[in-house]
């Protein structure tokens, strides 16, 4: 479930005016962008294609890759990256393209009644920025800066109502609120595994190789930091 975006007017116009441009740039051949589509552009009538994608992004956890959005589990990396998409959309020839995987500062801090993130990421892109949660679970994926992208997954210590939780796009930050569910008060901000990326075996060392740059996305969630 999608947090209500409350960003700055300003910021959002501006935004509009940058993606009209990238619509007509487009290359005949250029691969679709979303997850899981091998479709490529052939011209305009592309455009109306239906795109079949993964909205989630890919996550490698004790051996098995899976989507975050569909999580069919698979240990075998070819099966995983052939799996048909789940989500039907449009094609997206230009995003992410150049897009890097940064890491950026965050904190937390709470009240009684809230649990309030705030990444330090400038000047945040709020069309392609996103922040999911359920109850328990917070995923956040924003695009902020010289085209650079943050993403936090992390598994909640308590309780949230997703409903009346919200995020904030600022200037200088992302503020994520989270609204309790319960009243209690929260040692951490999440659940701590006992597998972490320093503690794994070596056939998933070799996988990490394989996989390159997907890999990285997945080593950009790292909470040591906390
Ligand atoms: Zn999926
Ligand atoms: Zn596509």
């Amino acid at each position: 479930q999608a947090l209500e975006k409350a960003a700055l007017t300003k910021e959002t116009s501006s935004k509009d005016t940058g993606e009209e441009k990238n619509a007509y740039g487009v290359k005949i051949g250029e691969n679709c962008k979303n997850n899981g589509c091998k479709v490529n552009y052939e011209g305009e009538p592309s455009n109306l294609d239906l795109c079949r994608y993964h909205p989630g992004i890919p996550i490698f956890h004790e051996g098995l890759k899976y989507w975050s959005c569909c999580q069919k589990k698979t240990t075998d990396f070819s099966e995983f990256l052939e799996q048909l998409g789940c989500s039907t959309g449009h094609h997206c020839w230009v995003k992410l393209e150049t897009k890097k995987v940064a890491a950026c500062r965050f904190d937390w801090h709470q009240t009684a009644t809230h649990v309030c993130v705030a990444v330090y990421a400038k000047l945040s892109d709020p069309a392609p920025t996103y922040v999911e949660a359920n109850p328990i679970r917070l995923n956040a994926n924003i695009v902020f800066g010289d085209e650079n992208v943050f993403t936090l997954d992390i598994e909640l210590t308590g309780l949230i109502d997703v409903d009346q939780s919200s995020v904030c796009l600022a200037a200088s930050k992302v503020e994520i609120k989270l609204r309790k569910a319960e009243p209690s008060s929260w040692r951490t901000l999440n659940v701590e595994r006992e597998q972490t990326s320093n503690n794994k075996t070596d056939d998933e060392k070799a996988d990490e190789k394989a996989e390159g740059g997907l890999e990285q996305m997945v080593d950009a969630v790292d909470l040591s930091d906390l």
